[in-house]
C-alpha cells in the first residue's frame, strides 16, 4: 500500500492538518506541531489534541501515515553550547507534541557544523543530541532525512547517516527519511532505472531499508550534484519523472508516508493523482 501526500498547512491548529489533507486526496500528510520560525510556541491544548486525533481517525490517518516535520531553526549539530542547547530544548519538545498526538515518528534535518568543528564533531553532537530526545520521550521514532548538502549542512551522504545510527542506544527508535531531491543534488542520480537500482542498492548495504520510515518525494530545480536544496515541482525539474514511477512501483516503498514537498500547492492534488496513475 502506498500512502501519498503532501507537507500540508497546520495554520489554525494542528487538528486542521488531516482535514486540509483529506481535501486534497491525500493518503499521508506532514506538518510542523508548531510555527516552525519561532523557538517558542505554546504547548499543545488538550481541545486540539482531541480533534487531531478526531480528525486522524475520521479521514483514515494512522501514523505511518503521518510525517510531522521538526523547525528549521533546530541545529542538533551545533558548535556553540548555547545553539546547541536551545536546539536540543526545542527537539525534546517537539518529540513530546508527537507523543502528546499518539504520532510515531518525527522528521529533522540532522544538522551544521557551521565550520567551527569537524564533520564528525557535528555529526557525534547530533547523535548525542538524538540519544538525549529519545531518553525524554517514548514511542516516537526519530527520522533523520537526508540533505542536499548545501552550506555546512550534514547528511548528504548515507556515510552520514550510518554514522549517527551506529551511535544511537536504542535503534529500533531511529530511522531515516530519504529526499529525492536532496539525494539527487547531493550525487546520488536516480534519474534512471539503472542509476536508481546503484543509489538503492548503495543505501541497502550503508543504512538499510529497515531504518526507512519515509519518503519525501520532490523535484529538482537544480541541476545533478550541485549540492543546492530547490524544490521543483514535478515534471519541472532536472530529476525527471522516471524516479518516481520506479518508487510507485517498489514494495520497498510500502507503508510508510510519501511526502510531496513540492513548491506549487495548488498542484498537490494533481501531483499525487498523478503518482497513484503510475502504479502498474
Ligand atoms: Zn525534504
Ligand atoms: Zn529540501
Amino acid at each position: 500500500m502506498k500512502y501519498v501526500g503532501a507537507h500540508i498547512s497546520a495554520a489554525g491548529g494542528v487538528e486542521n492538518a488531516p482535514v486540509n489533507a483529506h481535501e486534497i486526496g491525500a493518503k499521508a500528510f506532514a506538518f510542523f506541531t508548531k510555527n516552525q520560525r519561532q523557538w517558542v510556541s505554546p504547548p499543545l491544548t488538550r481541545k486540539s489534541i482531541d480533534a487531531f486525533r478526531e480528525n486522524c481517525e475520521k479521514y483514515g490517518f494512522k501514523p505511518q501515515q503521518i510525517l510531522p516535520h521538526d523547525s528549521y531553526l533546530i541545529n542538533l549539530g551545533a558548535p556553540d553550547p548555547e545553539g546547541l542547547g536551545r536546539s536540543r530544548h526545542a527537539f525534546n519538545d517537539e518529540m513530546k507534541r508527537c507523543e502528546q498526538l499518539g504520532l510515531d515518528r518525527l522528521n529533522f534535518h540532522p544538522g551544521s557544523h557551521l565550520e567551527r568543528i569537524t564533520e564528525e564533531q557535528s555529526l557525534d553532537l547530533i547523535a548525542e543530541s538524538v540519544n538525549i530526545a529519545l531518553s525524554k520521550s517514548n514511542g516516537v521514532t526519530a527520522v533523520i532525512e537526508n540533505t542536499a548538502g548545501q552550506g555546512t549542512n550534514l547528511g548528504y551522504r548515507f556515510e552520514h547517516l550510518r554514522y549517527i545510527i551506529d551511535r544511537i542506544e536504542d535503534r529500533s527508535r531511529v530511522g531515516v527519511c530519504i529526499d529525492t531531491c536532496h539525494a539527487f543534488t547531493s550525487g546520488y542520480d536516480l534519474s534512471t532505472a539503472e542509476g536508481f537500482r546503484k543509489v538503492f542498492d548503495e543505501f541497502e548495504r550503508i543504512v538499510g531499508f529497515k531504518y526507512l520510515r519515509g519518503m519525501h518525494l520532490n523535484e529538482s530545480k537544480k541541476a545533478f550534484g550541485t549540492r543546492v536544496d530547490r524544490h521543483d515541482s514535478l515534471h519541472k525539474g532536472e530529476l525527471g519523472d522516471e524516479a518516481f514511477g520506479l518508487i510507485m512501483n517498489d514494495p520497498r516503498f510500502d507503508g510508510m508516508p510519501l511526502i510531496l514537498e513540492t513548491p506549487d500547492e495548488t498542484l498537490w492534488a494533481e501531483e499525487i493523482k498523478y503518482l497513484y496513475s503510475q502504479q502498474r
